[in-house]
């Protein structure tokens, strides 16, 4: 079928409408009529070939909600009428180590990226949640909970998964000093995940104004990450760090903020490597780790827990025709804290 769509041809080309023929629905497929698609930082970077060279033309958009409308003869988990959500891969091998231990995002064959991507036959291109439909194989879609919803939930699908997998793999739990880095999309999430975790979370931000949204999202505490007297005042402070600030950032002054063994996770995406000083790690036995996104076992988590505690992402909701300016925006730091695609304007 064809679909409507937003792309852009070239790293320095803003999007504009685009129609992408989606494949018949195959017995494990579903197709779903989408109804909101989140913006995430990772789709500028992608989309300007910030990250190496991209493939053109990239229909963006991995934070995909909406309705299920046809299911293949196999497909047991959705049915069609279901909330249903897609996040950043579309398939992955299935047999590798990775897959077979549940972590399809480690796909040693590489998964089916949702976009700048390709199937697993390696030749078809992915385009992702910037569209009005979508097919996928059933594994790779997750079911939306009844009260969330749909434009809340779409950044739960990266934001959400992204922050909420490194707080859970490193044991965040009640009465933990947590530091979240960034308060953007992914920030957000942190805070408001590591909040209802039971976790005091600590806000490091470089923009003053957020200073009370960071409170209402869950933040017991508020620091500026661009006064010097804040790394001094929280030296050994944190059991755990997330980092999600998208661009260049002293490394060394975040880790000397961790308690003994304490961990800092990084799931920002500088489009710079950073230098790390062997002292940074050595004093405490600090931990510095990564965390790429999540497997399809915490997607559907953490949508759960999100309907559990009864919050979505804090999104401003777009037409796709204003894409290029939220694309602006989000660079300049201005977005609160999410901006989602109303997919009935594509
Ligand atoms: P975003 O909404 O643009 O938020 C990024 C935040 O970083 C900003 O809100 C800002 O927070 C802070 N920041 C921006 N410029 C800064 C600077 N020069 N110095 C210090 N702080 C700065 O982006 P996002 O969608 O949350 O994504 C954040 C990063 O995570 C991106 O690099 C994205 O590609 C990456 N990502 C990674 C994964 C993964 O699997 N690891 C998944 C999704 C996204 P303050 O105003 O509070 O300082
Ligand atoms: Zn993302
Ligand atoms: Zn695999």
């Amino acid at each position: 079928m064809k679909a409507r769509a937003y792309a852009t041809t070239a790293a320095t080309q803003p999007l504009a409408p685009f129609t992408v023929d989606r494949r018949d629905v195959g017995p494990n497929d579903v197709l779903i009529e989408i109804i909101a698609s989140g913006i995430c930082h990772s789709d500028i970077h992608q989309a300007r070939s910030e990250w190496g060279p991209a493939k053109y033309p990239m229909v963006p958009g991995h934070e995909i909600v909406g309705k299920v409308t046809q299911v293949g003869a196999n497909v047991k988990r959705l049915k069609v009428g279901d909330m249903a959500g897609v996040g950043c891969m579309v398939d992955s091998c299935r047999t590798c180590h990775p897959c077979a231990h549940g972590d399809e995002q480690f796909c040693e064959k590489t998964p089916a990226w949702t976009y700048n991507g390709t199937e697993m036959d390696r030749t078809t291109p992915t385009y992702g949640g910037y569209s009005t439909h979508i097919v996928v194989t059933e594994h790779f879609v997750v079911k939306v909970p009844a009260g969330l919803d749909p434009f809340a939930a779409a950044p739960v699908l990266c934001a959400g998964v992204t922050t909420f997998s490194p707080l859970q793999e490193w044991g965040c739990k009640k009465g933990d000093q947590v530091a979240v880095v960034g308060l953007g999309g992914l920030g957000h999430m942190a805070v408001k995940l590591a909040a209802a975790m039971g976790a005091e979370v600590t806000l490091l931000s470089t923009s003053l104004s957020k200073q009370a949204d960071a409170k209402r999202l869950g933040a017991a505490n508020f620091e500026l990450s661009t006064d010097k007297a804040t790394f001094r005042k929280l030296a050994r402070r944190f059991d755990l760090i997330i980092d999600t600030v998208s661009a260049e950032h002293d490394y060394n002054a975040y880790l000397n903020l961790l308690r003994p063994r304490g961990a800092m996770v990084v799931v920002g995406v500088p489009p710079k490597p950073s230098p790390v000083a062997a002292f940074s790690l050595i004093g405490g036995n600090r931990r510095l780790a990564g965390s790429s996104i999540g497997n399809m076992k915490q997607t559907q988590d953490v949508l759960d827990f999100c309907a559990q505690h009864q919050f979505g992402a804090d999104v401003e909701v777009i037409k796709a025709g204003d894409i290029n300016v939220a694309y602006e925006r989000m660079v300049k730091n201005d977005v609160k804290y999410r901006f989602v695609i109303d997919a009935k304007t594509f």
